[in-house]
């Protein structure tokens, strides 16, 4: 049988799933190579939902993309399952066996074979060793830890009803640790759901009994945006009733308590941990280069400075950007055009050609205040200056990221559709979910 080029994709997250598609819909489908996409889950919901999945302003269900369903329309193969390790010599990768919620194995280890490896696993949230992190924070790096928030918030949210209603002590301290994006937004969220939930029957309670804080090491929240958009974003927290904590890091989490570096302690009876990301520490055991942060250390190519046949792209690669010492950074944005340089290396790489330097564009940060505001800063494409937006227009902005992602994923005629079922099951359901 006639050998065809195997391109194995590792992660079907915001890069991996645009890339897989675009390669199978144009070599999958015409038999010019074989693509398969591994997974660790069997859905795919874009990364920066996943606070709004946590505080319930979000469905998952209805922006969730089962893999298999995606890899027959779209000609790839799926394989669920965890990268665990790799065989350069013999150009394997290793997956772990899989086993189901009761810890049954449903499918044994297995290996398989690539020409071209492409690796786009992510990150997780960087704790940095602190005391207590693991054991008594929240994460929210997959869609599972999301949904677990979602569960406890809403539990936290009926005892305390319960408490109102009986006439004990019944406030609600929240702490989000790590005041970027993540945390800047989940905190509006959870200020969200803390108005909306007493609509629905947990009437006991006041928005001002869920106390949110956010806590930043910096000495301004927002530390890697412009100056201008950390003060609007301290505004807009402290409109919100959000009481913003910066300039000292986090020493140690107990249960309920966050313990300053000078001592301080806050009483805290949820604590989320969205303070810096690093890649999956497998990533580092694996044999080519990696950064003290486990990235894979790449050329501006996306390929391996170790390996001509692996690349890696995403949360997980660090790719040099010409004229800074910093890599690309860790976003959405990033990851997506990324995706779309590769799909131009593994095109021309079918026949011989040299692959792709990737350039990244910065288009500007944007920080969604749930349904209150948008606030950010656009990049002007010719002038290379940052023009600062909010309100609808940064909105606008802010939601485009998603489409451009769902285009990639579904097409133009499907993403409008989408589009309208959105707007219709917003204007049919609850504002937050409620279960
Ligand atoms: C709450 C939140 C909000 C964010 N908001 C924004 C934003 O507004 N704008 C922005 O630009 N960025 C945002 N980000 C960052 C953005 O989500 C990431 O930069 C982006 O998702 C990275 O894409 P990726 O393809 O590298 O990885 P991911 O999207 O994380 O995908 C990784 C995939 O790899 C799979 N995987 C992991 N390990 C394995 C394994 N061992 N074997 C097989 N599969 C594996 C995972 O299941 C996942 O599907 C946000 C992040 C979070 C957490």
């Amino acid at each position: 049988m006639e050998h065809k080029h195997h391109i194995v994709v590792v992660g079907g997250g915001a890069g991996g799933l645009e890339l897989v598609t675009r390669l199978g819909n144009r070599l999958g489908r015409k038999g010019k190579a074989r693509i398969t996409l591994v997974d660790a889950g069997l859905t795919h919901v874009w990364k920066p939902l996943l606070h709004e999945v946590a505080s319930g302003s979000l469905d998952a269900s209805a922006n969730e993309i089962n893999y298999r369903a995606h890899a027959r329309k779209h000609h790839y193969e799926f394989q669920l399952g965890r990268m665990t390790g790799l065989d350069r010599q013999d150009h394997r990768i290793v997956i772990a066996p899989f086993h189901d919620s009761e810890g049954n194995e449903v499918v044994p280890e297995r290996h398989i074979r690539y020409d071209t490896l492409v690796l786009a696993v992510g990150s997780t949230a960087n704790d940095f060793g602190t005391p207590g992190a693991q054991d008594h924070c929240l994460f929210l790096d997959s869609l599972p830890q999301a949904r677990r928030f979602h569960n406890l918030m809403l539990n936290a949210f009926l005892r305390k009803n319960h408490y109102a209603k009986e006439g004990h002590d019944h406030q609600l301290p929240i702490t989000i640790i790590g005041a970027g994006a993540t945390g800047v937004e989940l905190a509006a969220e959870l200020r969200l759901a803390s108005r909306e939930l007493p609509v629905y029957g947990m009437n006991h309670l006041s928005p001002g009994d869920i106390r949110v804080s956010v806590i930043e090491a910096a000495d301004r929240i927002l530390p890697a945006l412009p100056a201008r958009l950390s003060l609007a974003a301290t505004r807009e927290l402290q409109n919100q009733d959000v009481q913003v904590l910066t300039g000292q890091p986090v020493a140690e989490v107990r249960k309920n308590v966050v313990v300053m570096k000078d001592g301080t302690e806050i009483p805290s009876e949820m604590t989320i941990w969205a303070a810096g990301i690093k890649a999956p520490e497998w990533l580092g055991r694996l044999d080519v280069e990696t950064t003290r942060g486990n990235q894979v250390a790449v050329k501006q190519t996306l390929q391996s400075v170790t390996d001509p046949d692996i690349f890696a792209f995403g949360d997980c690669a660090a790719c040099p950007q010409p004229g800074s010492d910093r890599p690309v950074p860790p976003r959405a944005q990033a990851a997506h055009q990324q995706a779309d340089t590769l799909f131009k290396t593994l095109r021309h790489r079918l026949d011989g050609g040299e692959p792709v330097p990737f350039v990244y564009h910065d288009h500007g940060s944007l920080i969604n205040f749930s349904r209150y505001t948008t606030v950010g800063n656009l990049m002007g494409n010719l002038s290379g200056r940052s023009m600062y937006v909010e309100g609808k227009v940064a909105r606008l902005f802010y939601a485009s990221l998603y489409r451009m992602h769902q285009n990639a994923l579904h097409g133009p005629v499907r993403t409008a559709i989408i589009w309208a079922m959105d707007r219709v099951s917003r204007a049919m359901q609850p504002r937050l979910k409620l279960h």
